[in-house]
């Protein structure tokens, strides 16, 4: 059985996220999505309960995929869940550089992980949740963004956090 941990930090969930996920699922037996926690850029506008709750939500018609939350190294993560993949999601040249070298990383830390790219859809290449945290504390429309299941929610939290 393939599994495969598709990481990051997904706060929130976005609708490029999703894109890889159904993609990723779609190749590998089991996928496990894991919220990491342990990274500098994360001040969190969620918590990693929060997210992984989005995440849950929004992946309820995937039967293949579950979803986690670590603050260890995803590579003792891997590790310990038996997994040899790592998908991650490109959007952009500039992403190439720092994902490489991540996967360089684990691929030292745990020597049977591999980290495979899936490349972002097109549409959603400008998309980061960055931008929607900063599109939500403008009160923008945020369909276009993050799935419908959980826009009222990161409305919310936006809301009350830039108050
Ligand atoms: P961000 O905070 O920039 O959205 P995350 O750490 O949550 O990033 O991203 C987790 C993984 O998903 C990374 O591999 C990242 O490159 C990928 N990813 C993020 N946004 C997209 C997108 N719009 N299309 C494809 N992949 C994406």
């Amino acid at each position: 059985m393939k599994r495969a941990i598709y990481p990051g930090s997904f706060d929130p969930v976005t609708l490029g996220h999703l894109n890889i996920i159904k993609r990723a699922a779609a190749i590998f037996d089991e996928l496990i999505v894991c919220v990491c926690v342990n990274s500098a850029k994360d001040r969190g506008l969620f918590s990693p309960e929060e997210r992984v709750d989005l995440i849950r939500r929004v992946t309820e018609d995937l039967p293949n995929v579950t979803v986690d939350h670590t603050s260890e190294l995803v590579a003792d993560y891997a590790r310990r869940h038996d997994s040899r993949v790592l998908v991650k999601g490109l959007r952009a040249v500039s992403d190439y550089e720092s994902e490489i070298q991540m996967a360089m990383i684990n691929a030292k830390l745990y020597n049977k992980l591999d980290t495979i790219f899936l490349y972002t859809s097109p549409k959603y290449a400008y998309l980061s949740s960055t931008v929607v945290k900063e599109m939500a504390r403008y009160g923008a429309d945020l369909s276009d963004f993050v799935p419908r299941q959980i826009i009222g929610e990161v409305e919310r939290k936006a809301r009350r956090s830039g108050s």
